[in-house]
């Protein structure tokens, strides 16, 4: 009797892996960026892969698919993306999924009254070309004032709150489709929900210190992550990294930088403008670097944490002059 009680104990959960396996071998989370990708990993963490279409370096104002990524996202079993005013790339692709297999971050209904206003001061609204023929091709009938760039700042995975209501998205949505899983996902939003509080802690405990002094960023991508820890940021260069700023901008930035007394202006890995070097000569602002997509961290269920404790500590080792 008792021998068969254990066989049995054995054989259901080879069974129920056995099952698991014979899921299509293609099948994968797809996340746009990198930093959405990190969310989804601590998720699906041993359950299925995750893979993030946008490639170190690449710029998420400004990418174009390539073929094998229209195909690794049809064969998605989810796509998980902040949503057509940030990645207009996927807006065609994304509408040609089933809903249970499309996730769209500014979509989730807590996430909407945590959206900030973005800041219309300079080209970017006028090169929205791009994502009108992908919203027109989408078949949607929009007014013009519509797809106006920049009523809200799309930067969400920069805000520990919103990354959070994310996760939870994403763990209903691979609930609904792998409920086999359950134990597995529970488990892993629980660590990561906890994780991510603690990181909050620590974080918050780092930047207390340097929480009035000002400085500058290279674009405008850090406002959830500024205001979420009071920080006192000064303005930016531009809205779109692509668009460098032009002379008029820099000469306003450059009597900033000086009237008020800033301590960084901060760079990005992927772009370190001559501007940055030529506004703060002469001056004694240190120059920083912020990096909004987490080009070196690979992906595993701990990487969205180190991608907000890293950038505590690029802010802080430049603002504190250490
Ligand atoms: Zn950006």
């Amino acid at each position: 009797m008792l021998h068969i009680k254990k066989r049995l104990a054995f054989t259901l959960p080879a069974a129920a892996m056995a099952a698991s396996f014979a899921l299509p071998a293609s099948a994968a989370v797809v996340a746009s960026i990198k930093p959405i990708g990190f969310i989804a990993a601590a998720i699906a963490d041993g359950v299925t892969p995750v893979e993030v279409l946008l490639p170190d370096g690449a710029s998420e104002h400004d990418y174009a698919l390539r073929p094998s990524d229209v195909k690794r996202i049809k064969n998605a079993d989810l796509v998980v993306w902040v949503g057509p005013e940030m990645e207009a790339f996927l807006t065609k692709s994304a509408a040609q999924l089933p809903a249970n297999k499309n996730l769209e971050i500014a979509d989730i209904a807590g996430v909407k009254p945590l959206l900030i206003r973005g800041i219309d001061d300079d080209e970017h609204e006028h090169d929205a070309e791009l994502s009108k023929e992908s919203v027109k091709s989408g078949q949607q009938d929009v007014s013009d004032e519509h797809h106006h760039h920049g009523e809200f700042n799309m930067h969400l995975w920069m805000s520990p709150e919103i990354a959070r209501q994310s996760a939870v998205a994403i763990h209903g949505k691979l609930l609904e489709l792998m409920p086999q899983s359950k134990a597995k996902l529970d488990a892993n939003l629980h660590q990561f929900e906890a994780e991510l509080a603690d990181t909050d802690k620590h974080i918050g405990a780092q930047l207390a210190p340097v929480r009035n002094k000002g400085y500058f960023v290279f674009h405008d991508a850090y406002s959830y992550f500024e205001k979420h820890y009071g920080l006192s940021p000064l303005g930016h260069f531009t809205v779109n990294p692509e668009i460098q700023p032009g002379a008029q901008r820099l000469n306003q930035i450059r009597t900033q930088l000086v009237e008020q007394k800033a301590t960084c202006v901060f760079a990005e890995p992927q772009f370190r403008p001559a501007v940055i070097d030529a506004v703060s000569r002469g001056t004694n602002v240190r120059k920083g670097t912020l990096d909004p997509l987490g080009m070196g961290i690979s992906l595993t269920k701990d990487s969205y944490v180190k991608f907000l404790s890293q950038l505590s500590s690029q802010y802080a080792s430049c603002l504190n002059g250490a």
